[in-house]
């Protein structure tokens, strides 16, 4: 068959049977509008078409993906771990991949968080630590304690629990009925701060309407949480680490749990292998998935402290933590977490990735002085810029403009992101940062 028609055939069969996510599926009809890409696929950082065409994945395939795609060291484990257990039941059974990973993060946290908690997506690690966090007020004899404060601009998922205290308008509007009431409090993001003030002032500023908040409503506040230093969803908006250090402090003040949603800021991606590491504070709940398998499989744990692990220890069932997924702790999505972690220890991951980090900031330097571009930022390994224009449907036509160029880029709004796999080399860094600046002057 000839392959642009095994392209087409494709497309044709995803549109009339395959639901995509966060997609008007009407925009797919017309291709010039918001086309829909068959992947036949993936080497390192490209996806590739049956014709050969191939797109530089700048953003980790909705940044899940760390050691580039196709990676030898996880496919090895993989193919390993099938040949001795793919899947068993963690009700009542236990296995290697499932209490080595957890032993290698309790250790990443410096045995703070020692008890690990699996589910198999983001969200569910939200409603996890949401619901951990409320039945260990309750067992300590504080059942009041059942609302949750986020930030603004928050995005903690889609589930109903995690849409609640997620605060983005385009996912939420529609489901307001369905859901429970938050609050949500200023956001830090530094792009709010008054000319003059500096991001740590203005940090400093938006922990003070969190106090204010916890002042009036800790009694019947269970947790704050919150996605450390940078808001993905949101924009990729940064902020401080002087926030997350008031907000440890006011959590302790107020006695309510600080739950860290490291969901897209863990596994290495903002520089230091957890973010808020770098506010030196250790949270009481840590939600982490997208990068833990190294972006092959579906994974998500909630880690915490003993302290709370043991309000739940006890002769009685009903004071323990009764959830469950079916696939929680899955042995083959384990063991590639273990082999991703296995990556960052063996080669030094976090020093290299200041190089590459310093080299793509460098090859930006004509991005972020661009007449039309505003608040380039850098974090780790997410670069972010605003872009001035009046296309209210910038978004879709930058993202269709950059695969023309080879690019895939899904910006946000009106920002530009990039969030590249780790293992993206000097010739990639080149072509991305080219492009994006042609993709500017066009
Ligand atoms: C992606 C994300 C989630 C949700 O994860 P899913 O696997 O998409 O459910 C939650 N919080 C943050 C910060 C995220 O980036």
């Amino acid at each position: 068959m000839q392959t642009s028609t095994r392209n087409s055939l494709l497309l044709k069969r995803s549109l009339d049977a395959v639901w995509h996510p966060c997609t008007q599926m009407k925009h797919h009809q017309y291709q010039g509008q918001f086309p829909l890409i068959p992947v036949a696929r993936a080497q390192g950082c490209w996806l590739f078409d049956f014709d050969g065409r191939r797109y530089l994945d700048a953003v980790s395939s909705w940044w899940v993906n760390l050691f580039g795609h196709g990676n030898a060291h996880i496919n090895a484990a993989l193919i390993d771990q099938l040949g001795t257990l793919e899947h068993a039941m963690l009700a009542g059974f236990t296995h290697e991949p499932v209490v080595e990973l957890s032993e290698r993060l309790a250790q990443l946290t410096g045995n703070q968080l020692g008890h690990c908690f699996y589910g198999s997506d983001g969200a569910s690690a939200t409603e996890i630590a949401l619901k951990m966090s409320f039945h260990y007020w309750r067992n300590s004899g504080e059942p009041n304690k059942t609302q949750f404060v986020s930030l603004q601009d928050s995005y903690h998922g889609e589930t109903l629990g995690a849409l609640s205290v997620t605060d983005v308008a385009l996912f939420k509007d529609t489901y307001a009925p369905l859901l429970r009431a938050s609050t949500q409090v200023q956001s830090p993001d530094w792009r709010l701060a008054e000319p003059g003030e500096s991001q740590e002032a203005y940090a400093l500023r938006a922990a003070k309407a969190l106090e204010a908040h916890l002042e009036q409503h800790h009694e019947s506040t269970a947790a704050l949480i919150v996605e450390p230093l940078v808001q993905g969803a949101a924009g990729m908006a940064m902020y401080h680490p002087a926030y997350l250090g008031e907000a440890r402090k006011l959590c302790d003040r107020f006695n309510v749990h600080l739950i860290a949603d490291e969901i897209m800021t863990g596994c290495g991606r903002t520089g230091t292998f957890f973010a808020y590491e770098q506010a030196n504070i250790t949270p009481d709940f840590l939600c982490l998935s997208k990068g833990i398998t190294g972006g092959y499989l579906p994974l998500s744990v909630v880690m915490t402290r003993d302290t709370i692990y043991q309000a739940f220890y006890d002769d009685s069932v009903t004071r323990g933590f009764l959830h469950s997924h079916s696939y929680t702790g899955n042995a083959l999505a384990c063991r590639a977490a273990v082999a991703t972690l296995e990556i960052f220890e063996q080669n030094q991951i976090l020093t290299k990735n200041r190089m590459t980090s310093a080299a793509l900031t460098r090859a930006c330097q004509k991005i972020a002085a661009h007449l039309n571009v505003m608040n380039f930022r850098n974090l780790g390994m997410i670069w972010a810029f605003d872009v001035a224009t009046r296309d209210p449907a910038f978004a879709r036509n930058f993202h269709r403009r950059a695969l023309d160029k080879e690019l895939l880029l899904r910006p946000i709004g009106n920002t530009v992101y990039f969030m590249p796999p780790y293992v993206i080399n000097e010739n990639e860094v080149a072509v991305l940062a080219m492009r994006v600046r042609d993709l500017l002057n066009a």
